[in-house]
């Protein structure tokens, strides 16, 4: 699908939506940033100075040079086992891949998904990693035919719908291409007058209510942008619509962005964004299945028992289309914010001037998807499980979206495949999982999560996403707070292909040129160095992270390679695109591999798991203090027990570097205690795996089995997609929602919720200094716990 990171990461200047959903929603915006300075003045002294600026380097003496949860010479052997796995990965058999896995569309339940599934399965065991396809049976709908859109006054005229075919891109003849039509679109045939309603989100009808505009009965044609589609079809739904029709307008990636395809890299006048418009705030995977995996004898919900699916038609066109259907409307000129790129001034109509016709057909069956997945088993915790995911599934051929994120998988199996023949065995497991039908609602990644939930809990360290992995140079990451760190020092050991620069400097490079900001000097800004770090986004929905960290509570990731990208889910995401503009040289495809499996390597092979809560306690206090100026702006700020939110915020803060200090005291104990062959040795490892499983364990307490108000499938309390966004996150997501909705009562509740489940991840990390204390670090006498 796409996560919001692919609008964070393309090129400066080509940002600009991207910017103003950054602001609302906590994405690292230049607003955030100030405010991220601010409140770490006022809080220095009640939290350690410093250590919540990632660009110091937490650090204990000799442990300075050594990989962070890593023993010297762990360390040692570490990196030289990571420089070898980094020659691995190489531009030749990188494009092959991409080559290979674009022959054909694909998408998911497709016999052309199927030869990709059998095609990433065959690879993988050819590297000599253990390697299995994984069936469900899911509600796939596709288009029986290409959909009618027509205009019926003032006079008649048929659409074309449909991609054109460029010369210049072999592919973009191939007769498989799907239609344009939405996922998960019910069939339907309606004629009725048509209304623009800009990015069909509830502040757009709230303007076209200002102007009496009525879109009850009507057809609404909605322009691309600012939020998941599928919100766009419940929002359209909900003001009683009869039909969406949404289009790409050229100011969001056609031409108003740059060169056109295949001239350049921007969606081109017959190009059209497909997707699934199913309700993904409400709960992704399978909508038959919810919560249960889409396996035979599970029961299935009959179609009008579905809550996650819109019931009128939706169809995706292109500009060169909208253009007919929106130049000819009248009603009020342009409210503010609704003109696009079209070169007249947009109406929202509204009358019976202009009027369309819009049929869908699809064809609604169970179908059979497959993940692939592979597995190298941990040598000393087998039962501890580093998860690598990636979808394959393709609206068309996907060259970008997602098969450059398979592309670096298989690298990067590949590459693990040559150190085990060395003799590299990591000490947890890692498992590669690449996804199906992904595009539809994160199905294969939910199905496989809903079905291994219980095992997940108890086993996985951490979920890495990688979905898109390179439309361009330009990387981006969002993750919990607790892998940052983690995230920042990888980019710092993989090389940036264009320059000579690490992928980290130019990663910073970009967050620095991103935020001048003529207001704030230096002084009031902190320190250069914190003004330079490169932020690292939260994580909201639109990907295959989403059943692993908002359903279950694992610590997950998602990154990426972006760039000028506008063929998104077109017929024109293909392999001509990715060697003309993406990535020529596949080099970036190589970088991916090598980021992507440096990271699995650090957590599957680290003594002491490199996660740290103490940039978590800080984040959670920052989207706290940014709530409550939401609700004191809007007079809604009595009766919460901000005090007791704050407490708990501390404790977490206070306990989670206990267990920092611990986690690094014990590392460098078993060190010593091994090198004087000490009794002490056996103990202090014990002790490790104790820290370890509380850190493992901390982002499960964030969860709460309730779930989140009217969506019970999304569990945990910080992080969840945004009713009305999507992609991007809403944290603290019931308390944000009951102050969007301006309920006092539901405030209380959802901050009560989440208080506890703070200090039930305060209690976790308990768990791991309560035996610690007193005894850490080589001074203090050896005592039994
Ligand atoms: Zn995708």
């Amino acid at each position: 699908m796409f996560s919001e990171i692919n609008r964070a990461i393309r090129s400066r200047g080509k940002s600009r939506d991207f910017c103003r959903v950054r602001v609302i929603h906590f994405q690292p915006g230049r607003f955030e940033l100030k405010l991220h300075r601010a409140f770490r003045f006022l809080i220095v002294s009640a939290f350690l100075l410093g250590q919540t600026n990632p660009g110091i380097v937490f650090s204990q003496g000799a442990a300075a040079s050594n990989l962070d949860g890593f023993t010297s010479e762990g360390s040692s052997a570490e990196r030289r086992w990571e420089d070898e796995f980094r020659i691995g990965p190489a531009p030749n058999s990188a494009r092959e891949h991409l080559r290979r896995l674009t022959a054909q569309p694909h998408v998911a339940g497709t016999k052309e998904d199927y030869s990709t599934a059998v095609y990433v399965r065959d690879q993988i065991r050819s590297y000599g990693i253990s390697s299995d396809l994984r069936e469900y049976e899911v509600l796939l709908p596709y288009p029986k035919q290409p959909a009618i859109v027509e205009l019926v006054s003032p006079h008649r005229e048929r659409l074309t719908a449909k991609e054109a075919i460029i010369p210049e891109d072999p592919s973009s003849s191939n007769p498989k291409i799907i239609p344009l039509f939405n996922g998960y679109s019910p069939s339907g045939d309606v004629t009725a007058p048509l209304v623009y309603v800009n990015y069909g989100l509830p502040p757009d009808y709230d303007a076209l209510k200002k102007l009496g505009i009525d879109v009850t009965g009507k057809i609404v044609i909605a322009r691309y942008g600012n939020s998941f589609r599928g919100v766009k079809a419940k929002v359209a739904e909900d003001h009683g619509a009869r039909g969406l029709i949404i289009y790409s307008d050229p100011a969001d990636d056609g031409y108003m962005q740059g060169d056109v395809y295949p001239k350049g890299p921007w969606r081109p006048a017959s190009s059209a964004q497909r997707g699934s418009v199913q309700f993904l705030s409400t709960a992704p995977g399978d909508p038959l299945t919810p919560g249960k995996p889409a396996v035979p004898g599970v029961p299935r919900l009959k179609i009008d028992e579905v809550k996650t699916l819109p019931r009128i038609p939706v169809q995706p066109i292109s500009y060169g289309d909208a253009r007919r259907l929106l130049e000819p409307l009248r009603g009020p000129v342009r409210p503010k914010g609704f003109q696009g790129g079209l070169p007249f001034p947009y109406h929202v109509g509204g009358t019976e001037f202009v009027r369309v016709h819009l049929k869908t057909v699809m064809d609604y069956q169970v179908r059979k998807i497959w993940n692939v997945i592979s597995r190298i088993d941990g040598d000393e915790e087998k039962d501890r499980w580093v998860v690598m995911g990636n979808h394959r599934d393709a609206w068309t051929f996907g060259a970008v979206d997602p098969n450059s994120g398979t592309t670096a998988m298989l690298e990067a199996a590949r590459a693990f495949g040559s150190l085990l023949k060395k003799g590299w065995k990591p000490r947890r497991t890692i498992v590669l999982c690449s996804w199906d039908g992904e595009e539809y609602g994160l199905l294969g990644s939910t199905e496989w999560v809903e079905e291994n939930a219980a095992e997940l809990k108890q086993k996985a360290v951490a979920y890495l996403n990688v979905d898109s992995a390179v439309s361009g140079s330009n990387f981006g990451a969002s993750s919990v707070p607790s892998m940052w760190k983690l995230i920042r020092s990888a980019t710092r050991d993989i090389k940036d292909p264009k320059t000579s620069q690490t992928v980290y400097q130019q990663w910073q490079e970009r967050a620095r040129d991103e935020q001048p900001d003529p207001e704030l000097t230096n002084a009031e800004a902190g320190s250069d160095t914190s003004i330079a770090e490169a932020r690292i986004g939260a994580l909201g929905s639109g990907s295959d992270f989403t059943p692993f960290l908002q359903h279950l509570g694992i610590p997950s990731s998602d990154m990426g390679f972006g760039g000028d990208y506008g063929v998104y889910h077109s017929a024109y995401d293909s392999f001509y695109w990715m060697s003309h503009f993406g990535d020529p040289s596949f080099a970036y495809h190589v970088a991916a591999a090598q980021l992507w499996g440096t990271l699995a390597m650090r957590l599957a092979d680290a003594d002491g798991l490199p996660l740290d809560y103490r940039d978590y306690a800080l984040q959670v206090r920052e989207f706290f203090e940014e709530s409550m100026k939401t609700a004191r702006r809007r007079k809604l700020a009595v009766g919460f027990d901000e005090k007791a939110m704050m407490n708990a915020v501390q404790k977490f803060s206070e306990e989670a570097e206990r267990v920092e200090k611990a986690r690094q005291d014990t590392v460098a104990e078993i060190e010593r205690t091994r090198v004087e062959a000490s009794d002490r040795h056996p103990r202090a490892v014990a002790r490790l795996q104790r820290i370890n499983d509380a850190l493992t364990a901390v982002e499960r307490s964030l969860t709460d089995d309730r779930g989140l108000r009217g969506r019970t499938w999304y569990t945990h309390q910080i992080y969840a997609p945004g009713t009305y966004t999507g992609y991007a996150a809403q944290p603290l997501p019931d308390f944000r929602q009951a102050l969007d909705d301006r309920n006092t009562e539901n405030a209380r509740e959802a901050l009560d919720r989440i208080i506890a489940a703070l200090n039930r991840a305060t209690e976790t990390l308990k768990g791991a200094t309560d035996t610690v204390r007193g005894q850490s670090a080589g001074t203090s006498p050896p005592s039994s716990p």
